[in-house]
């Protein structure tokens, strides 16, 4: 069997790469003492086409990620005769909370006061993570640590979320294990105030096995499963 070369043929081994990372997150389960059924795999499909999402779909995929409106909305609506779940997982302008509310079923980003007052709603429930940013650079994306429990007390106060945890993003320059053991701290505090938001989202393609060992829920894996991502500007 030859290897393909181009970058746009990401449809190959495909199955092969959700397969060994589908091993490696259920070694890392186990080596954590984890039942890997307790762990939800989004496969993070930014800057691939809609018939790689369709092909992941076939594969048994019921999770994929997108961090871009245009993007996961295009997609979101050329998939619509599957049964996926869209986690919008990327930073989020409140001018776009309200499309973005239409076609994803979880947010990830919550990460300001604006955005939460901008996805209020009195007629559906959207769930959603708020993001810890775990960096000192608030372009990153994620509230400040210390500013996290006002901002859960705001998601909790208004119609139309529902709080499932926290989210983060492991920074470039630390032991990923202990970004994680951070965000693990940070969900505790969070559950002071919100006893059912259990959940965290955290772990890429990267560093998914040291989330798991901190208690990750919620994995966004990417290219371990899709590949290189295509060019893009
Ligand atoms: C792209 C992205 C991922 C997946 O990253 P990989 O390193 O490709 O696994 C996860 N989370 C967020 C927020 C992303 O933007």
């Amino acid at each position: 069997m030859t290897t393909s070369t181009s970058p746009t043929s990401s449809s190959s081994g495909l199955a092969e790469r959700l397969a060994f990372a589908r091993r490696g997150i259920a070694d890392a389960a186990r080596a954590a003492g984890r039942d890997p059924e307790e762990l939800t795999t989004i496969v993070v499909t930014k800057f691939h086409p809609a018939s790689l999402v369709r092909e992941l779909a076939v594969l048994g995929v019921t999770d994929v990620g997108e961090n871009r409106h245009q993007e996961a909305s295009a997609k979101a609506a050329e998939l619509s005769d599957l049964a996926l779940t869209w986690h919008f997982v990327g930073q989020l302008q409140s001018k776009k909370a309200r499309q973005v509310r239409s076609y994803a079923q979880v947010i990830h980003s919550i990460d300001r006061r604006a955005l939460v007052d901008a996805l209020r709603s009195d007629e559906s429930t959207v769930d959603c993570f708020v993001q810890l940013n775990l960096t000192s650079d608030p372009a990153r994306g994620g509230i400040a640590d210390g500013e996290l429990e006002h901002l859960v007390e705001h998601v909790l106060e208004t119609p139309g979320l529902r709080l499932l945890g926290v989210m983060a993003v492991a920074p470039i320059d630390e032991d990923p294990r202990a970004a994680f053991a951070r965000v693990r701290s940070a969900s505790e505090r969070v559950r002071r105030l919100a006893p059912s938001a259990t959940a965290i989202s955290a772990g890429m393609s990267q560093d998914y096995a040291a989330a798991i060992a901190e208690g990750a829920t919620h994995l966004r894996i990417g290219t371990a499963i899709t590949g290189k991502r295509p060019e893009h500007g």
